[in-house]
């Protein structure tokens, strides 16, 4: 006999109402939710899995969110910034292990001498590679000509999370000032689009005061804004920023995690042929978090390749993990990782969107 939920599911069109009442599914139904975004990423995206090398730049940041552990106000973070050398090793290190890409991630910084030390680490990998390493850029809100001159440098991706959809909420999370607005955040996925990255965004899931409502219309918005990417994960409470006097309000992490597996399963079923990540957040509410992930449709994975020595300082939450291998170890554990989660690493390949390249083509 099929229940309201196996209806649902059939549907070709899913309306916000489906969604929120799948987000709020219990633990038998959600299973045929992971069935069917299982189904629909081997058909779409395949089960190769695409390794992106991160490296954590620069935990400097002008700005102050709420929730982030590496926020300005957090006096107590020992600031550090890779050096050029310390980058170009992590490039090769990609390269020598048949990753397609890098990822670089840092604080918000939009001085010239940052704007300037992020274009010439981008030719550098870019001539060290000979072209042949991806790069994912993960730097904030910037200018159009900062982006610009970016993507001229090589960069041909750019994740920018939107954190949450729900302008409300955007401002409960953050301060209520110029450095933090919601039309800026918009509006800078809209100019990356134009120049012609690929463009990821993605939000926090389990936040204080969001509801099952605010996370439909978070996967509306992603569908509207017709991505390439997404990054999402649980939010995690960190104990040195405002949003900490909110943890009561907070879902137990087991939910918080299976709320946020949800979110990846249904973004599949609504958009399916984009990359999803599998996040570190996933990892750190469930030790099989990001195996979980892949299996419920994620197909991007993003080792850590920073430094370790610097890894402590770039806590933008409690727990998180991996802080203390080096990239080898980390190499072996993932791709263990991955096989148990039935997947095959796509290996020495950029692995850019199926979605990305169709919308391109189908251009005249
Ligand atoms: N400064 C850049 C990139 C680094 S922060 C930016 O903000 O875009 C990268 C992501 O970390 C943020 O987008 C946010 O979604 C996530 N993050 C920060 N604090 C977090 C927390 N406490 N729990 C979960 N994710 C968090
Ligand atoms: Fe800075 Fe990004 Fe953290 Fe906000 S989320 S404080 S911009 S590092």
């Amino acid at each position: 006999m099929k229940n309201h939920i196996d209806e649902i599911l059939l549907k070709k069109d899913l309306t916000k109402q489906d969604l929120v009442e799948l987000l709020e599914t219990d633990a038998k139904d959600r299973k045929k939710i992971y069935t069917l975004s299982a189904g629909i990423k081997k058909n779409y995206v395949g089960n190769k899995v695409y390794f992106r090398g991160l490296v954590e730049l620069s935990n400097i940041c002008s700005k102050d969110c709420y929730y982030c552990g590496i926020r300005k106000g957090n006096r107590s973070v020992d600031r550090y910034m890779v050096t050029e050398e310390e980058v170009l090793e992590a490039a090769r290190f990609a390269l020598d292990h048949g990753y397609g890409s890098m990822v670089l991630q840092s604080g918000e910084r939009t001085d010239r001498k940052f704007v300037k030390m992020v274009t010439s680490l981008l030719d550098k990998i870019k001539t060290l590679s000979e072209g042949k390493l991806g790069i994912t850029l993960s730097m904030g809100e910037q200018s159009e000509e900062t982006y610009r001159e970016w993507f001229e440098a090589g960069a041909h991706r750019y994740l920018i999370r939107i954190e949450t959809s729900n302008r409300e909420l955007y401002y409960k999370i953050h301060p209520r000032n110029s450095k933090h607005n919601y039309d800026t955040r918009l509006n800078a996925l809209r100019m990356l689009r134009t120049i012609g990255y690929n463009v990821g965004t993605g939000v926090m899931i389990g936040l204080p005061f969001q509801t099952t409502s605010d996370l439909a219309d978070d996967l509306l918005f992603f569908k509207e804004l017709d991505i390439d990417m997404c990054g999402m994960g649980p939010y995690i409470e960190h104990e040195a920023t405002p949003l900490y006097a909110f943890r009561h309000l907070l879902l137990p992490r087991e939910e918080r995690f299976e709320l946020s597996l949800k979110m990846v399963a249904l973004l599949r079923i609504l958009m399916k042929d984009i990359n999803i990540a599998a996040t570190t957040a996933m990892q750190t509410l469930d030790k099989m978090g990001r195996e979980k992930a892949l299996k419920a449709g994620a197909n991007v994975i993003m080792p850590n390749l920073t430094p370790v020595k610097y890894r402590d300082d770039y806590l933008l939450y409690e727990d998180k993990p991996c802080i203390d291998e080096e990239a080898e170890q980390c190499i072996t554990c993932l791709e263990a990782r991955i096989h148990l989660a039935g997947d095959e690493i796509g290996y020495g390949e950029w692995g850019d969107s199926k979605h990305f390249t169709k919308r391109n083509q189908q251009q005249p």
